[in-house]
Protein backbone atom coordinates (compact mmCIF):
# COMPACT_ATOMS: atom_id res chain seq x y z
CA UNK A 1 0.00 0.00 0.00
CA UNK A 2 1.41 3.31 -1.18
CA UNK A 3 1.92 6.18 1.36
CA UNK A 4 -0.14 9.47 0.26
CA UNK A 5 1.14 12.90 0.12
CA UNK A 6 -0.16 16.12 -1.03
CA UNK A 7 3.37 16.71 -2.22
CA UNK A 8 6.82 15.01 -3.00
CA UNK A 9 9.71 16.35 -4.19
CA UNK A 10 12.26 14.34 -5.85
CA UNK A 11 16.03 15.44 -5.04
CA UNK A 12 17.01 17.60 -1.66
CA UNK A 13 19.24 20.17 -3.42
CA UNK A 14 18.58 23.95 -3.66
CA UNK A 15 15.48 23.77 -5.36
CA UNK A 16 13.50 20.80 -3.79
CA UNK A 17 14.23 21.56 -0.06
CA UNK A 18 13.30 25.28 -0.47
CA UNK A 19 10.11 24.05 -2.09
CA UNK A 20 9.46 21.02 0.17
CA UNK A 21 9.81 23.31 3.36
CA UNK A 22 7.37 26.37 1.64
CA UNK A 23 4.61 23.41 0.97
CA UNK A 24 4.75 22.36 4.63
CA UNK A 25 4.64 25.56 5.56
CA UNK A 26 1.65 26.59 4.07
CA UNK A 27 -0.26 23.16 5.23
CA UNK A 28 0.72 20.64 2.30
CA UNK A 29 1.77 17.11 3.28
CA UNK A 30 5.32 16.98 2.09
CA UNK A 31 7.58 14.16 1.36
CA UNK A 32 11.49 14.90 0.35
CA UNK A 33 13.32 12.16 -1.23
CA UNK A 34 17.41 12.22 -1.06
CA UNK A 35 19.21 9.40 -1.82
CA UNK A 36 22.41 11.33 -0.89
CA UNK A 37 23.59 14.54 1.85
CA UNK A 38 21.21 17.12 2.19
CA UNK A 39 21.84 19.97 0.11
CA UNK A 40 22.62 18.61 -2.92
CA UNK A 41 25.29 20.30 -5.59
CA UNK A 42 25.50 23.55 -3.77
CA UNK A 43 25.73 22.74 -0.24
CA UNK A 44 28.31 19.29 -1.12
CA UNK A 45 30.06 19.89 -4.10
CA UNK A 46 29.23 23.15 -5.36
CA UNK A 47 28.85 26.90 -3.95
CA UNK A 48 29.27 26.13 -0.83
CA UNK A 49 32.78 24.33 -0.70
CA UNK A 50 34.40 26.29 -3.68
CA UNK A 51 33.38 29.84 -1.61
CA UNK A 52 35.49 28.14 1.64
CA UNK A 53 38.05 27.47 -0.97
CA UNK A 54 38.16 31.09 -2.29
CA UNK A 55 38.08 32.52 0.76
CA UNK A 56 41.23 30.45 1.34
CA UNK A 57 42.85 31.46 -1.84
CA UNK A 58 41.93 35.10 -0.87
CA UNK A 59 43.96 34.82 2.56
CA UNK A 60 46.91 33.42 0.43
CA UNK A 61 46.73 36.34 -1.88
CA UNK A 62 45.99 38.71 1.16
CA UNK A 63 50.02 37.34 2.18
CA UNK A 64 51.73 36.30 -0.70
CA UNK A 65 50.00 40.09 -2.51
CA UNK A 66 49.19 42.70 0.13
CA UNK A 67 50.51 41.67 3.44
CA UNK A 68 54.55 43.54 2.62
CA UNK A 69 52.84 46.68 1.77
CA UNK A 70 50.91 46.95 4.79
CA UNK A 71 54.36 46.87 6.93
CA UNK A 72 53.68 43.16 7.94
CA UNK A 73 56.83 40.74 8.15
CA UNK A 74 54.54 37.31 7.06
CA UNK A 75 56.91 34.37 7.57
CA UNK A 76 54.86 31.58 6.16
CA UNK A 77 55.30 28.03 7.54
CA UNK A 78 53.36 26.53 5.32
CA UNK A 79 49.85 26.18 3.96
CA UNK A 80 48.35 22.85 4.97
CA UNK A 81 45.48 22.01 2.36
CA UNK A 82 43.87 18.86 4.71
CA UNK A 83 43.63 21.52 7.52
CA UNK A 84 41.13 23.93 5.09
CA UNK A 85 39.55 20.74 4.08
CA UNK A 86 38.92 19.37 7.24
CA UNK A 87 37.38 22.90 8.47
CA UNK A 88 35.57 23.44 5.06
CA UNK A 89 33.46 19.56 5.56
CA UNK A 90 32.49 20.24 8.92
CA UNK A 91 30.92 23.44 7.92
CA UNK A 92 29.08 21.52 5.48
CA UNK A 93 27.92 18.82 8.35
CA UNK A 94 26.12 22.17 10.14
CA UNK A 95 24.19 23.16 6.84
CA UNK A 96 22.99 19.57 7.33
CA UNK A 97 22.42 19.71 10.89
CA UNK A 98 20.59 22.71 9.75
CA UNK A 99 18.85 21.56 6.83
CA UNK A 100 17.73 18.15 8.98
CA UNK A 101 16.15 21.11 11.83
CA UNK A 102 14.49 22.85 9.20
CA UNK A 103 12.57 19.87 7.85
CA UNK A 104 11.46 18.49 11.16
CA UNK A 105 10.50 21.55 12.08
CA UNK A 106 8.01 21.95 9.28
CA UNK A 107 7.19 18.46 9.69
CA UNK A 108 8.26 17.52 5.90
CA UNK A 109 8.89 13.76 5.79
CA UNK A 110 12.55 12.91 4.43
CA UNK A 111 12.90 9.49 2.85
CA UNK A 112 16.28 8.52 2.41
CA UNK A 113 17.30 6.47 -0.78
CA UNK A 114 17.16 6.74 -4.72
CA UNK A 115 13.13 7.49 -6.16
CA UNK A 116 12.76 5.93 -9.45
CA UNK A 117 9.25 7.15 -10.89
CA UNK A 118 6.81 4.01 -11.02
CA UNK A 119 3.61 6.17 -12.85
CA UNK A 120 3.31 9.67 -13.40
CA UNK A 121 2.13 10.17 -9.83
CA UNK A 122 3.97 7.29 -7.92
CA UNK A 123 8.07 7.20 -6.81
CA UNK A 124 9.34 4.08 -5.75
CA UNK A 125 12.03 4.57 -2.87
CA UNK A 126 13.85 1.26 -1.72
CA UNK A 127 10.76 -1.14 -2.77
CA UNK A 128 8.18 1.39 -0.62
CA UNK A 129 5.83 3.16 -2.94
CA UNK A 130 4.99 6.87 -2.32
CA UNK A 131 2.07 8.61 -4.27
CA UNK A 132 0.81 12.65 -3.80
CA UNK A 133 -1.25 15.17 -6.14
CA UNK A 134 2.11 16.84 -7.16
CA UNK A 135 5.41 16.09 -7.89
CA UNK A 136 8.66 18.66 -8.21
CA UNK A 137 11.24 16.34 -9.81
CA UNK A 138 14.38 18.93 -9.00
CA UNK A 139 17.44 16.07 -8.97
CA UNK A 140 19.57 19.10 -10.63
CA UNK A 141 22.62 18.03 -12.75
CA UNK A 142 26.01 15.90 -12.86
CA UNK A 143 29.46 16.78 -14.52
CA UNK A 144 30.12 15.83 -18.25
CA UNK A 145 33.15 13.95 -18.89
CA UNK A 146 34.57 14.19 -22.67
CA UNK A 147 34.42 11.03 -24.69
CA UNK A 148 38.30 11.07 -25.20
CA UNK A 149 40.98 8.01 -24.60
CA UNK A 150 42.10 8.67 -21.07
CA UNK A 151 39.39 10.87 -19.92
CA UNK A 152 38.61 8.82 -16.97
CA UNK A 153 42.02 9.81 -15.56
CA UNK A 154 40.73 13.48 -15.09
CA UNK A 155 38.11 14.55 -12.43
CA UNK A 156 35.33 16.37 -11.75
CA UNK A 157 34.46 19.78 -9.88
CA UNK A 158 32.98 17.12 -7.21
CA UNK A 159 36.36 15.17 -7.37
CA UNK A 160 38.08 18.39 -6.67
CA UNK A 161 36.16 18.73 -3.46
CA UNK A 162 37.43 15.01 -2.41
CA UNK A 163 41.28 15.87 -3.19
CA UNK A 164 42.70 14.81 -0.11
CA UNK A 165 46.28 16.44 -0.84
CA UNK A 166 47.20 19.33 -3.27
CA UNK A 167 47.78 18.61 -6.22
CA UNK A 168 51.11 20.34 -7.66
CA UNK A 169 50.75 20.63 -11.30
CA UNK A 170 46.89 20.54 -12.30
CA UNK A 171 45.07 21.19 -15.96
CA UNK A 172 41.52 21.99 -15.73
CA UNK A 173 39.86 22.14 -19.10
CA UNK A 174 36.71 23.92 -19.71
CA UNK A 175 35.49 27.80 -20.25
CA UNK A 176 32.51 27.97 -17.78
CA UNK A 177 31.89 29.67 -14.56
CA UNK A 178 33.45 26.29 -12.77
CA UNK A 179 36.63 25.91 -14.58
CA UNK A 180 37.67 29.46 -14.11
CA UNK A 181 36.87 29.38 -10.45
CA UNK A 182 38.42 25.93 -9.64
CA UNK A 183 41.90 27.24 -11.99
CA UNK A 184 41.77 30.59 -9.54
CA UNK A 185 41.61 29.04 -6.55
CA UNK A 186 44.28 26.17 -6.84
CA UNK A 187 46.93 28.95 -8.46
CA UNK A 188 46.07 31.08 -5.26
CA UNK A 189 46.92 28.44 -3.19
CA UNK A 190 50.11 27.77 -4.92
CA UNK A 191 49.61 24.97 -7.33
CA UNK A 192 50.96 25.26 -10.92
CA UNK A 193 47.80 25.53 -12.59
CA UNK A 194 47.00 25.63 -16.20
CA UNK A 195 43.28 26.50 -17.30
CA UNK A 196 42.75 24.94 -21.18
CA UNK A 197 40.09 26.45 -23.06
CA UNK A 198 39.06 25.16 -26.51
CA UNK A 199 38.02 28.88 -28.18
CA UNK A 200 39.96 32.38 -27.52
CA UNK A 201 38.72 32.78 -23.98
CA UNK A 202 37.32 31.75 -20.89
CA UNK A 203 33.85 33.11 -19.82
CA UNK A 204 33.19 33.61 -23.91
CA UNK A 205 29.50 34.41 -23.18
CA UNK A 206 30.08 37.56 -20.73
CA UNK A 207 30.62 40.88 -21.50
CA UNK A 208 33.48 41.55 -23.24
CA UNK A 209 34.92 43.70 -20.92
CA UNK A 210 35.41 41.13 -18.27
CA UNK A 211 36.48 38.56 -19.98
CA UNK A 212 39.33 41.08 -21.31
CA UNK A 213 40.15 42.05 -17.76
CA UNK A 214 40.10 38.41 -16.71
CA UNK A 215 42.45 37.57 -19.09
CA UNK A 216 44.95 40.54 -18.57
CA UNK A 217 44.91 39.58 -14.79
CA UNK A 218 45.73 36.14 -15.79
CA UNK A 219 48.28 36.78 -17.89
CA UNK A 220 50.42 38.35 -15.31
CA UNK A 221 49.21 37.23 -11.77
CA UNK A 222 46.90 33.73 -12.49
CA UNK A 223 46.52 29.97 -14.15
CA UNK A 224 48.40 30.04 -17.12
CA UNK A 225 45.87 30.08 -19.91
CA UNK A 226 46.03 27.97 -23.10
CA UNK A 227 43.72 29.23 -25.52
CA UNK A 228 42.73 27.27 -28.62
CA UNK A 229 43.63 24.16 -27.15
CA UNK A 230 41.15 20.91 -27.45
CA UNK A 231 42.05 17.84 -25.42
CA UNK A 232 42.56 14.16 -27.60
CA UNK A 233 43.80 12.37 -25.45
CA UNK A 234 45.22 11.51 -21.65
CA UNK A 235 47.96 9.35 -20.70
CA UNK A 236 49.03 8.00 -17.30
CA UNK A 237 52.56 7.56 -16.34
CA UNK A 238 53.55 5.47 -13.96
CA UNK A 239 54.67 7.92 -11.38
CA UNK A 240 50.88 8.75 -11.67
CA UNK A 241 51.14 11.55 -13.83
CA UNK A 242 49.07 12.94 -16.51
CA UNK A 243 49.77 14.10 -20.17
CA UNK A 244 47.06 15.29 -21.51
CA UNK A 245 47.44 15.90 -25.52
CA UNK A 246 45.74 18.49 -27.89
CA UNK A 247 44.46 18.65 -30.39
CA UNK A 248 47.20 21.52 -31.50
CA UNK A 249 49.69 18.80 -31.37
CA UNK A 250 50.87 20.51 -28.24
CA UNK A 251 50.36 19.00 -24.50
CA UNK A 252 50.82 19.25 -20.48
CA UNK A 253 52.19 17.16 -18.24
CA UNK A 254 50.24 17.58 -14.50
CA UNK A 255 49.76 15.52 -11.45
CA UNK A 256 45.97 16.11 -11.60
CA UNK A 257 42.97 16.69 -14.23
CA UNK A 258 40.10 18.51 -13.80
CA UNK A 259 37.47 18.40 -16.23
CA UNK A 260 34.80 21.53 -16.44
CA UNK A 261 33.19 21.48 -19.09
CA UNK A 262 29.74 21.58 -18.24
CA UNK A 263 26.88 19.94 -16.49
CA UNK A 264 24.18 17.22 -17.40
CA UNK A 265 20.81 16.89 -16.39
CA UNK A 266 20.27 13.59 -14.04
CA UNK A 267 16.96 12.48 -15.63
CA UNK A 268 18.23 9.04 -16.79
CA UNK A 269 18.71 7.86 -13.13
CA UNK A 270 15.17 8.58 -12.27
CA UNK A 271 13.31 6.36 -14.47
CA UNK A 272 11.18 9.67 -16.21
CA UNK A 273 10.06 7.57 -18.81
CA UNK A 274 7.69 6.34 -16.58
CA UNK A 275 6.08 9.84 -15.67
CA UNK A 276 5.58 10.36 -18.90
CA UNK A 277 7.52 14.31 -18.82
CA UNK A 278 8.93 15.51 -22.12
CA UNK A 279 12.44 16.02 -22.36
CA UNK A 280 14.48 17.99 -24.61
CA UNK A 281 17.35 16.09 -26.99
CA UNK A 282 19.72 16.61 -23.69
CA UNK A 283 17.30 15.00 -21.42
CA UNK A 284 16.29 18.48 -19.37
CA UNK A 285 12.63 18.70 -18.41
CA UNK A 286 10.94 21.11 -20.86
CA UNK A 287 8.68 23.26 -18.31
CA UNK A 288 6.07 26.16 -19.15
CA UNK A 289 6.53 29.48 -17.18
CA UNK A 290 5.01 28.31 -14.14
CA UNK A 291 7.92 25.19 -13.80
CA UNK A 292 4.90 22.56 -14.97
CA UNK A 293 6.12 20.13 -16.99
CA UNK A 294 3.92 18.54 -20.06
CA UNK A 295 2.16 15.86 -17.56
CA UNK A 296 -0.13 17.27 -15.40
CA UNK A 297 1.16 17.23 -11.83
CA UNK A 298 4.27 17.12 -12.68
CA UNK A 299 6.81 20.08 -12.31
CA UNK A 300 10.57 21.11 -12.01
CA UNK A 301 13.16 23.37 -10.60
CA UNK A 302 16.66 23.76 -10.68
CA UNK A 303 19.52 22.43 -13.24
CA UNK A 304 17.32 19.93 -14.50
CA UNK A 305 15.09 22.01 -16.41
CA UNK A 306 15.17 23.11 -20.14
CA UNK A 307 16.38 26.60 -20.83
CA UNK A 308 16.89 27.55 -16.63
CA UNK A 309 19.53 29.57 -14.83
CA UNK A 310 21.69 26.98 -13.08
CA UNK A 311 22.29 28.95 -9.97
CA UNK A 312 21.28 27.70 -6.66
CA UNK A 313 19.15 30.84 -6.34
CA UNK A 314 17.21 30.45 -8.89
CA UNK A 315 16.15 27.44 -8.22
CA UNK A 316 15.25 28.14 -4.48
CA UNK A 317 13.29 30.69 -5.98
CA UNK A 318 11.36 29.02 -8.46
CA UNK A 319 10.28 26.12 -5.96
CA UNK A 320 9.37 28.35 -3.05
CA UNK A 321 6.99 30.18 -6.02
CA UNK A 322 5.95 26.94 -7.12
CA UNK A 323 5.21 25.86 -3.80
CA UNK A 324 3.49 29.16 -2.87
CA UNK A 325 1.37 28.86 -6.13
CA UNK A 326 0.22 25.24 -5.25
CA UNK A 327 -0.16 25.66 -1.78
CA UNK A 328 -0.35 28.67 -0.65
CA UNK A 329 -3.31 30.58 -2.35
CA UNK A 330 -1.05 32.72 -4.60
CA UNK A 331 -2.00 32.07 -8.07
CA UNK A 332 0.00 33.01 -11.45
CA UNK A 333 2.89 33.12 -8.94
CA UNK A 334 5.76 32.37 -11.11
CA UNK A 335 9.48 32.65 -11.06
CA UNK A 336 11.13 35.50 -12.92
CA UNK A 337 13.95 34.60 -15.13
CA UNK A 338 14.79 37.89 -16.50
CA UNK A 339 17.80 39.78 -14.96
CA UNK A 340 19.19 37.53 -12.69
CA UNK A 341 22.08 38.57 -10.99
CA UNK A 342 25.03 36.43 -10.78
CA UNK A 343 28.42 36.63 -9.17
CA UNK A 344 31.86 34.40 -10.87
CA UNK A 345 34.08 33.80 -8.09
CA UNK A 346 37.11 34.04 -10.27
CA UNK A 347 40.38 36.75 -9.45
CA UNK A 348 39.45 39.29 -9.23
CA UNK A 349 35.25 38.44 -9.05
CA UNK A 350 33.23 39.27 -11.88
CA UNK A 351 29.40 40.75 -11.05
CA UNK A 352 27.13 41.16 -13.80
CA UNK A 353 23.66 41.55 -14.58
CA UNK A 354 21.59 42.11 -17.60
CA UNK A 355 22.60 42.74 -21.46
CA UNK A 356 25.87 42.55 -22.61
CA UNK A 357 27.03 44.85 -24.47
CA UNK A 358 26.83 43.30 -27.93
CA UNK A 359 23.16 41.97 -26.54
CA UNK A 360 21.98 45.52 -25.74
CA UNK A 361 23.15 46.53 -29.01
CA UNK A 362 21.78 44.32 -30.97
CA UNK A 363 17.96 44.32 -28.72
CA UNK A 364 17.53 48.35 -28.54
CA UNK A 365 20.52 49.27 -32.04
CA UNK A 366 23.31 50.78 -31.41
CA UNK A 367 22.28 54.83 -31.53
CA UNK A 368 19.95 53.52 -28.52
CA UNK A 369 22.89 52.77 -26.43
CA UNK A 370 24.93 54.44 -24.27
CA UNK A 371 27.87 52.92 -22.29
CA UNK A 372 29.46 54.36 -19.00
CA UNK A 373 32.98 52.71 -18.08
CA UNK A 374 35.43 53.56 -15.58
CA UNK A 375 38.83 51.58 -15.02
CA UNK A 376 40.29 52.57 -11.23
CA UNK A 377 42.51 51.40 -8.88
CA UNK A 378 40.55 49.85 -5.91
CA UNK A 379 42.18 51.70 -2.56
CA UNK A 380 43.00 47.96 -1.16
CA UNK A 381 45.75 47.59 -3.82
CA UNK A 382 46.33 51.47 -4.01
CA UNK A 383 49.36 51.49 -1.58
CA UNK A 384 50.72 48.53 -2.88
CA UNK A 385 53.02 47.42 -5.04
CA UNK A 386 50.59 44.80 -6.46
CA UNK A 387 48.48 47.09 -8.90
CA UNK A 388 45.12 45.15 -10.36
CA UNK A 389 42.62 46.95 -11.74
CA UNK A 390 38.96 47.13 -11.55
CA UNK A 391 36.48 48.07 -14.09
CA UNK A 392 33.26 48.74 -14.18
CA UNK A 393 30.26 49.27 -16.79
CA UNK A 394 26.89 50.25 -16.90
CA UNK A 395 24.86 49.69 -20.13
CA UNK A 396 21.89 52.57 -20.50
CA UNK A 397 19.05 52.02 -23.17
CA UNK A 398 17.06 54.73 -24.63
CA UNK A 399 16.52 58.91 -24.10
CA UNK A 400 15.56 57.61 -20.16
CA UNK A 401 18.58 55.81 -19.95
CA UNK A 402 17.17 53.06 -18.41
CA UNK A 403 20.29 50.52 -16.95
CA UNK A 404 19.88 47.65 -18.99
CA UNK A 405 23.24 46.35 -18.00
CA UNK A 406 25.67 46.13 -15.17
CA UNK A 407 29.28 44.26 -15.09
CA UNK A 408 32.20 44.78 -12.82
CA UNK A 409 35.22 43.16 -12.17
CA UNK A 410 37.71 43.94 -9.46
CA UNK A 411 37.76 43.40 -5.44
CA UNK A 412 34.44 43.44 -3.69
CA UNK A 413 32.33 43.21 -6.59
CA UNK A 414 31.15 39.80 -5.58
CA UNK A 415 29.35 41.63 -2.62
CA UNK A 416 28.39 45.08 -4.37
CA UNK A 417 26.17 43.49 -6.94
CA UNK A 418 23.32 42.87 -5.31
CA UNK A 419 21.67 45.86 -4.07
CA UNK A 420 22.48 47.53 -7.68
CA UNK A 421 20.84 44.72 -8.72
CA UNK A 422 17.62 45.44 -6.63
CA UNK A 423 17.31 48.80 -8.13
CA UNK A 424 18.01 47.26 -11.96
CA UNK A 425 15.07 45.19 -11.41
CA UNK A 426 13.01 48.31 -9.98
CA UNK A 427 13.75 49.39 -13.62
CA UNK A 428 16.48 52.50 -12.19
CA UNK A 429 18.10 54.89 -14.90
CA UNK A 430 21.09 55.99 -14.93
CA UNK A 431 19.62 59.36 -13.62
CA UNK A 432 18.45 56.95 -10.21
CA UNK A 433 22.09 55.83 -9.82
CA UNK A 434 23.05 59.34 -9.95
CA UNK A 435 20.52 60.35 -7.15
CA UNK A 436 22.15 58.43 -4.78
CA UNK A 437 25.00 59.53 -2.84
CA UNK A 438 28.48 57.92 -3.15
CA UNK A 439 30.26 55.88 -0.14
CA UNK A 440 33.71 57.05 0.10
CA UNK A 441 36.04 55.60 -0.27
CA UNK A 442 34.57 52.55 -1.71
CA UNK A 443 34.91 50.62 -5.16
CA UNK A 444 31.02 50.65 -5.07
CA UNK A 445 30.53 54.48 -5.58
CA UNK A 446 32.04 54.19 -9.15
CA UNK A 447 28.66 52.81 -10.22
CA UNK A 448 27.11 56.28 -8.74
CA UNK A 449 29.46 58.38 -10.08
CA UNK A 450 29.82 57.47 -13.60
CA UNK A 451 30.72 59.75 -16.37
P1 LIG B 1 29.34 25.97 -18.25
O1 LIG B 1 28.34 25.36 -19.12
O2 LIG B 1 29.08 27.28 -17.66
O3 LIG B 1 30.75 26.08 -18.97
C1 LIG B 1 31.39 25.01 -19.55
C2 LIG B 1 32.16 25.53 -20.75
O4 LIG B 1 33.18 24.61 -21.09
C3 LIG B 1 31.31 25.66 -21.97
O5 LIG B 1 30.61 26.87 -21.96
C4 LIG B 1 32.34 25.58 -23.08
O6 LIG B 1 32.89 26.89 -23.32
C5 LIG B 1 33.41 24.68 -22.49
N1 LIG B 1 33.32 23.34 -23.07
C6 LIG B 1 32.22 22.63 -23.36
N2 LIG B 1 32.54 21.44 -23.88
C7 LIG B 1 33.88 21.39 -23.93
C8 LIG B 1 34.81 20.41 -24.37
N3 LIG B 1 34.41 19.25 -24.86
N4 LIG B 1 36.11 20.70 -24.27
C9 LIG B 1 36.54 21.87 -23.78
N5 LIG B 1 35.70 22.84 -23.34
C10 LIG B 1 34.39 22.60 -23.42
O7 LIG B 1 29.57 24.84 -17.17
P2 LIG B 1 30.20 24.82 -15.75
O8 LIG B 1 30.35 23.37 -15.54
O9 LIG B 1 31.38 25.70 -15.60
O10 LIG B 1 29.08 25.39 -14.82
C11 LIG B 1 27.75 24.90 -14.87
C12 LIG B 1 26.81 25.94 -14.33
O11 LIG B 1 26.91 25.97 -12.93
C13 LIG B 1 27.13 27.35 -14.79
O12 LIG B 1 26.53 27.66 -16.00
C14 LIG B 1 26.63 28.19 -13.68
O13 LIG B 1 25.31 28.59 -13.96
C15 LIG B 1 26.67 27.28 -12.47
N6 LIG B 1 27.75 27.71 -11.57
C16 LIG B 1 27.61 28.90 -10.93
C17 LIG B 1 28.59 29.37 -10.10
C18 LIG B 1 28.42 30.69 -9.44
O14 LIG B 1 27.31 31.16 -9.34
N7 LIG B 1 29.49 31.34 -9.02
C19 LIG B 1 29.80 28.60 -9.86
C20 LIG B 1 29.87 27.37 -10.58
C21 LIG B 1 28.86 26.95 -11.41
P3 LIG B 1 33.37 27.32 -24.80
O15 LIG B 1 32.21 27.08 -25.69
O16 LIG B 1 33.74 28.76 -24.64
O17 LIG B 1 34.52 26.43 -25.11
Amino acid sequence: MAQHFDYICLGAGSGGIASANRAAMRGAKVALIEAKHLGGTCVNVGCVPKKVMWYGAQVAEAINLFAPDYGFDVDVKGFDWSTLVKNREAYIERIHGAYHRGLDSNKVTLIEGYGHFVNANTIEVNGEHYTADHINIAVGGEPVIPNIPGAEHGIDSNGFFELAEQPKRVAVVGAGYIAVELAGVLHALGSETHLLVRKHAPLRNFDPMLTEHLVEVMAEHGPKLHTHSIPESVEKHDDGSLTLKLQNGESVTVDCLIWAIGRRPVTKSINIEAAGVELDDKGFVKVDEYQQTSQQGIYAVGDIIQGGIELTPVAVKAGRLLSERLFGGMDGAKMDYTNVPTVVFSHPPIGTMGLTEPQAKEQYGEDQIKVYNSSFAAMYNAITAYRQLSRFKLICAGPEEKVVGIHGIGFGMDEILQGFGVAMKMGATKADFDACVAIHPTSAEEFVTLR
